[in-house]
């Protein structure tokens, strides 16, 4: 069975961002403005995120693009009271935006805070209304949602795959993010493959879990910086 992981590269990753601008683009989440970023309360599938370690002049900053992290024992799709979020056979997170009924259970039991809730209703600028992506829903106010690693892209990839009458290649269905990462920092597959490229650094002694100790088990997996494996 195909099971669908992510590998980071943090010595590759330049923190430019094009993740975060493919993402919105892509799964047509509305433009921050200024009133919701005030509030904290814009909606971000990816962001970049900075860590602090040491203390000053001995100081370090890293930053990494954080994701869902699409964890194989997530904490989210069991506290969901009317199964609005569940993981499916590949081990994707999915959201069922009509059947959400914003409780917010999953945003609080996510220990990575990667679930949004719409507090207000999504606005777009009129000139970019036409150029939404009609693969992806709009979400209203009220429901949650997060990174579903593009999972309509695995739809149109399988899809491709039929219509040609061949097996899916790894080319077939590539994230957003991944596909615009222009220092190659992002690396999408199957992680039950063992000869797949992301299987292969999952093995590498720079692969890392966060909060590996919570037992979420993770399927985007972090390299850490140091390179040379
Ligand atoms: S906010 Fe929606 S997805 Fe989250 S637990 Fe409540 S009903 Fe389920
Ligand atoms: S990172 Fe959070 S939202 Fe994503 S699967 Fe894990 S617990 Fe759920």
């Amino acid at each position: 069975m195909t099971r669908w992981g992510m590998v980071i590269d943090l010595d590759k990753c330049s923190a430019c961002q094009a993740c975060v601008v493919a993402c919105q683009s892509e799964n047509n989440v509305a433009p921050p403005n200024q009133e919701l970023h005030e509030q904290g309360r814009s909606i971000h599938w990816i962001r970049v995120l900075p860590t602090f370690e040491g203390t000053f002049p001995h100081f370090r900053m890293r930053l990494f693009p954080l994701p869902c992290l699409h964890c194989d024992n997530p904490p989210c799709t069991k506290v969901c009271p009317v199964s609005a979020t569940y993981k499916s056979e590949e081990g994707i997170i999915g959201q069922i935006f009509s059947r959400c009924i914003g409780c917010r259970y999953c945003t609080t039991a996510c220990p990575y805070t990667v679930r949004e809730f719409n507090w207000k209703k999504p606005v777009w600028p009129e000139e970019m209304k036409p150029i939404r992506n009609r693969d992806v829903s709009i979400r209203p106010k009220g429901v949650v949602e997060k990174c579903t690693l593009c999972t309509h892209r695995l739809q149109k990839g399988r899809e491709k795959a039929r219509v040609e009458g061949r097996e899916m290649i790894p080319e077939d269905y590539i994230p957003a993010c991944v596909e615009v990462c222009p220092s190659q920092a992002m690396i999408f597959g199957d992680l039950d493959d063992p000869e797949s490229e992301v299987s292969k650094l999952v093995r590498s002694r720079r692969a890392f879990r966060l909060m590996e100790d919570l037992g979420t088990e993770p399927k985007v997996i972090y390299l850490s910086e140091g390179g040379g494996d």
